[in-house]
């Protein structure tokens, strides 16, 4: 019997035992993540919230802990009016039993404004709510850059474009000798001048391009188009670049052609993208191959150059923001290293993939991959500039 009864409270010792460790470990993980942390039981009471939750609303645990969260925690709209509690994400929770994800803005025990992502998931028992979990992050810094992003959206395109346009209208005034008949030497420098103004304007274009996309403006409008088209269009655009370099550009089909719902203003910048840099990349008297097949549900367009290759230990950079390989500077080649950057984000967009293969100083293959099931339209404050 003693044996028995010993045998019982070893048990319930070990289990407390291990209750107690769970609570611990609970407790560590609540207070490790990172993000702002707040648990509500059935009615809604706080009961658990963590430091970087009360470091971004100002508030001390006692403030909090035992208080509706409705209540306690006040959300407002943009315009500084308070949030009808019914349509606040942890009521939608609450109500649907499903994780909802919203942007809001919450009252700080200061009385300042801040925007928070918030990601509430209600806490099942039975199917039945018996809590909820509110995750939140402070969004300001973003809010900030995405207010600077939009600012320089508007200065590049009025304050950097204007003056731009000006200096290659009358440079081109003056080639045309409309300021009187230019000598050798004067034209040679006018044409220096509209070189240079165009690069200019062409990184301003991608400048403005990538802020708008990152901002995540970006209209996306499928209509039904053959790739073909597209392709055949960039080609006769480049074909005075590849002339000049003694480049010859061939195009083979090897697949039924077919239309396919799709951004052709996309297309055609990441086309033009890969197409021009393989004119860039390959030396004089190069070849360069396109080639459009097909993937299973996919439009693969592949775009083969002989030129001067991607150095291994700069492949896995070429996507990345600025990156120019240490071989593109040696060989002189003018470029910024955005291209690929927004070409990537593009394809992205458009549902699709990008890789390449190259071999220093044999060529480099890209490919780029479009959906044949076509695209959603995407709402957005821009249109891709090209
Ligand atoms: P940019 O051409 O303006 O430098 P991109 O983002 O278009 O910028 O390309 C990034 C880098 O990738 C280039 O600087 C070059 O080093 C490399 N690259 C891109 N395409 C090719 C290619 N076809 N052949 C060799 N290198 C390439």
């Amino acid at each position: 019997m003693v044996k028995a009864n010993q045998d019982l409270i070893e048990k319930l010792e070990i289990q407390a035992a291990r209750a107690l460790e769970e609570k611990a470990n609970t407790e560590a993980l609540f207070a490790s993540i990172g993000e702002g942390v707040i648990a509500t039981d059935t009615e809604g009471t706080i009961i658990r919230i963590n430091k970087p939750a009360l470091e971004i609303l100002g508030y001390r645990k006692a403030d909090l802990i035992g208080h509706w969260f409705t209540e306690a925690v006040v959300a407002v709209n943009e315009d500084g009016s308070i949030v009808d509690n019914q349509l606040r994400p942890m009521a939608k929770a609450y109500l649907t039993g499903r994780t909802i994800t919203e942007r809001v803005y919450y009252m700080r025990k200061d009385g300042t404004i801040i925007p928070v992502l918030a990601n509430v998931s209600p806490v099942l028992m039975r199917g039945k709510p018996i809590g909820a979990i509110l995750i939140f992050r402070d969004m300001s810094e973003e809010m900030q850059n995405d207010r600077l992003k939009m600012d320089f959206i508007g200065i590049a395109s009025h304050q950097l474009r204007t003056p731009l346009t000006a200096v290659v209208t009358y440079a081109h005034m003056l080639e045309e000798n409309f300021g009187g008949k230019l000598s050798d030497i004067q034209l040679s420098f006018v044409n220096v001048i509209i070189t240079a103004s165009r690069r200019m304007n062409e990184l301003v274009g991608t400048l403005l391009n990538i802020t708008r996309i990152e901002a995540g403006n970006i209209r996306v409008d499928p209509k039904l188009v053959q790739v073909e088209n597209i392709v055949t269009e960039i080609l006769d655009e480049l074909k005075p670049e590849a002339d000049s370099k003694r480049i010859k550009l061939n195009l083979v089909i090897k697949t039924e052609l077919e239309r396919i719902k799709t951004d052709k203003l996309l297309v055609h910048e990441v086309f033009s993208n890969v197409i021009s840099n393989a004119i860039k990349y390959t030396p004089p008297g190069g070849k360069i191959l396109v080639t459009i097949t097909d993937r299973f549900n996919d439009i693969v367009v592949s775009v083969k150059d002989n030129g001067y290759g991607i150095p291994v230990e700069d492949q896995r950079f070429i996507f990345i923001k600025f990156f120019r390989s240490s071989d593109a500077m040696k060989h002189d080649v003018s470029g910024t290293g955005l291209g690929l950057y927004l070409t990537k984000i593009l394809v992205d967009n458009l549902g699709g993939e990008i890789w390449f293969k190259s071999l220093k100083n044999k060529g480099t293959t890209f490919f780029v991959s479009l959906p044949r099931s076509g695209l959603e339209r995407k709402a957005g404050q821009f249109t891709l500039e090209i």
